[in-house]
């Protein structure tokens, strides 16, 4: 339930109808907005009887939410979220580049493109140092060392960085040294990690599961806000289908969908979403074009030679063409790269 506060409602009053609906055993939300303050309501098992919330001075209406996603509805939440990270705004218009090795290897590899990077205009730098492989038998991330190389390669070119944390344990570690918390597919699900990031005090990138619903990516992303943290960042990273002639299938029609079901920032991850080269420029112009907040992809000083997933990394020199062409979309559907 969602509780819409008159224009010239006060502090006080607002103060006075969130004492109630703690009184009732549920918690207020209070979200002060541009034109007025809304309350959401959670913690609620059934319907709330809103009467007495209806009469109380302040209170313009009361609006029965639809979704079973509270906090990160935009029935809840009219206007855009806008994800701070360490200086980089992700949503709002602008169109954000996240990019870097699928893993850091080594102390050159992630200095030598993260220098690449910069120059060619990436927002943010990824890299992996804990990776959830599908081979035990293969390459696992360098661990915190990998982290704490990933954290000064950013700080030498002034680039925030994103990197998973694949359990408990690695989630402090990420906390520690990363600017954004990356939440794997793998883990969309994993209730208890999500709930930990809410509390990890760092914003959260939290991609789609390989077969999960919008509405469970959204009651995913519920979790973390539910546990305090606003900022989060939503990433459509490819789903299973029955083609076969890309690692996943992009489903761009999930930005659309959640921007206009929930305020949070939605990026694309067309690297993972297509798993081929030659398909992460095309799929990263339709990404903006379709009006994500931005993108991640993957980038290696020498992809034939990578750890993970260098057949999906582009080369230095194709990331240039990349950011040139989308730079060239933005101009024409009305965003900007910076
Ligand atoms: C990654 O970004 O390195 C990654 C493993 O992605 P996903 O969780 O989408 O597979
Ligand atoms: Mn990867």
């Amino acid at each position: 339930m969602l509780i819409v506060m008159e224009t010239h409602a006060t502090p006080a009053q607002v103060q006075i109808v969130c004492a109630e609906i703690t009184a009732m055993g549920l918690t207020p939300h209070p979200m002060p907005g541009a034109q007025r303050t809304a309350i959401g309501i959670t913690g609620n098992k059934g319907a709330v009887d809103s009467s007495r919330l209806e009469q109380m001075p302040g209170v313009a209406r009361v609006i029965q939410v639809t979704a079973p996603y509270k906090l990160v509805s935009r029935e809840f939440h009219e206007e855009n979220t806008i994800v701070d990270v360490s200086g980089v705004k992700v949503g709002g218009g602008r169109f954000i580049i996240m990019a870097g090795p699928c893993a850091v290897e080594s102390a050159e590899q992630i200095d030598t493109i993260a220098a690449s990077l910069r120059e060619i205009g990436a927002h943010i730098l990824r890299g992996g140092a804990f990776k959830p492989r599908t081979s035990p038998y293969s390459f696992q991330g360098l661990g915190e060392d990998g982290l704490k190389l990933l954290a000064e390669a950013g700080k030498r070119y002034h680039l925030p960085v994103v990197t998973e944390a694949i359990d408990n344990e690695s989630l402090e570690l990420v906390a520690h040294y990363a600017d954004l918390v990356q939440i794997g597919a793998r883990n969309m699900q994993n209730y208890s990690l999500l709930r930990r990031a809410g509390r990890c005090g760092r914003p959260v990138l939290l991609k789609r599961g390989m077969s999960a619903t919008l509405d469970e990516l959204l009651m995913a992303a519920e979790y973390i806000v539910n546990e305090g943290n606003p900022n989060v960042v939503l990433c459509e990273r490819g789903v299973r289908t029955f083609a076969d002639h890309t690692r996943n299938t992009l489903d761009l029609s999930a930005i659309p969908f959640v921007q206009r079901t929930s305020h949070l920032p939605i990026i694309a991850d067309p690297s993972h979403g297509t798993g081929r080269r030659d398909k992460v420029i095309p799929l990263s112009c339709a990404s903006i074009a379709v009006g994500a907040d931005g993108i991640m992809v993957e980038v290696h000083p020498h992809p034939d030679s990578a750890l993970s997933d260098g057949p999906q990394s582009l080369f230095p020199e194709q990331f240039r063409d990349l950011v040139k062409r989308v730079t060239a979309i933005a101009g024409v559907v009305g965003r900007h790269l910076n």
